[in-house]
């Protein structure tokens, strides 16, 4: 008896798994088409400069629209993404869509003309031979300042490609661009790693300002890279910030960047005009900056 009842129950997981390995597999082959088919889009999340109560620029964060299955979001396809090498292709199309969507907004939307363009970056592209070709064909293109273009890797990539392409990592920064260290954190990069890097951001993982108020080393540690970045002339940015109260800690924790739910949830390109206007200083510089006739 009892064996047949776990015999059952190993029918219903097999069952279950090839589901599941199927179901990987449809979206894999479906992912193969939807660049094509234009199911990629990007939202745009604004980054907030606290002191100024102003956005600085915008995190471009890929979704797809899947034709049966709907939204899906970055971290289900993303690792198939990786594992196929279709990250290459879909990310060199990130890399000049947002490129090229912030650019139209600096040029377009009053007063939005520093406004930056966060993109985030795999591993796969990262060590991609081709990978600073791509960067500059795409910054070329959309002819944005290579300045206002910030490369978004985590941590745990970078520890975890041992053959990072020193020369790919020169002709980036020689590009003039900044590289920011996301999930910051969560991985185990040395100092002198991150000044190798010549990295210009750190975003400290959300996982430690949802910490704030609840456990005490969630402070603790935002007040330890508040120091370390002060030190090596980085820029640090909270990640995740959703309530008020968790603000008023970071402030007193000495952040001065800041992304999250409190300001907006990630925009379609069409909501972000809209929402540019409605902040007020952003409006304020308009009325100092020259506007052609
Ligand atoms: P990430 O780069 O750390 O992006 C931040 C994630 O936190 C986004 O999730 C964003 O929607 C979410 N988020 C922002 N503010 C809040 C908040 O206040 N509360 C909460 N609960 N969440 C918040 P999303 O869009 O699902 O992206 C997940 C991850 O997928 C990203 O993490 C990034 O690692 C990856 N990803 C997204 N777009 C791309 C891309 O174009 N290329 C690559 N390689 N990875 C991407
Ligand atoms: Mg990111
Ligand atoms: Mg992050
Ligand atoms: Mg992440």
């Amino acid at each position: 008896r009892a064996k047949s009842t776990g015999g059952d129950a190993s029918v219903i997981y097999d069952a279950r798994m090839t589901r599941q390995a199927s179901g990987r597999l449809d979206l894999e082959s479906d992912l193969r088409v939807a660049l094509d088919r234009g199911e990629l889009c990007l939202d745009y999340q604004p980054v907030m400069d606290l002191d100024a109560d102003a956005p600085i620029g915008f995190e471009a964060l890929l979704r797809w629209n899947h034709r049966e299955h709907g939204l899906i979001m970055p971290d289900t396809f993303i690792p198939i993404a990786e594992e196929t090498g279709l990250i290459l292709p879909i990310g060199a199309w990130v890399l000049r869509e947002t490129l090229r969507q912030v650019q139209q907004w600096r040029t377009e939307v009053p007063g939005a003309g520093g406004l930056t363009a966060a993109v985030n970056i795999s591993g796969r592209q990262l060590v991609a031979k081709d990978f600073p070709d791509v960067v500059e064909a795409a910054i070329l293109a959309a002819g944005i300042d290579p300045a206002a273009v910030h490369l978004e890797i985590t941590e745990t990539v970078l520890m975890g490609e041992p053959d990072l392409p020193k020369e790919s990592l020169q002709r980036l920064r020689r590009l003039g661009l900044g590289i920011s260290i996301d999930d910051f954190g969560t991985g185990y990069s040395s100092l002198s790693y991150l000044k190798w890097l010549s990295a210009r951001t750190l975003k400290i993982d959300r996982t430690f300002i949802w910490e704030l108020g609840i456990d005490s080393h969630g402070g603790t540690v935002i007040e330890l890279v508040v120091g370390m970045a002060k030190s090596l002339k980085m820029d640090v940015i909270a990640e995740g910030v959703e309530t008020s109260g968790q603000l008023t800690e970071l402030r007193r924790l000495g952040i001065t960047l800041a992304q999250g739910f409190l300001w907006s949830e990630p925009l379609t390109s069409e909501q972000v005009p809209a929402w540019l206007n409605t902040q007020t200083a952003l409006s304020r510089t308009q009325e100092f900056t020259p506007r052609e006739a």
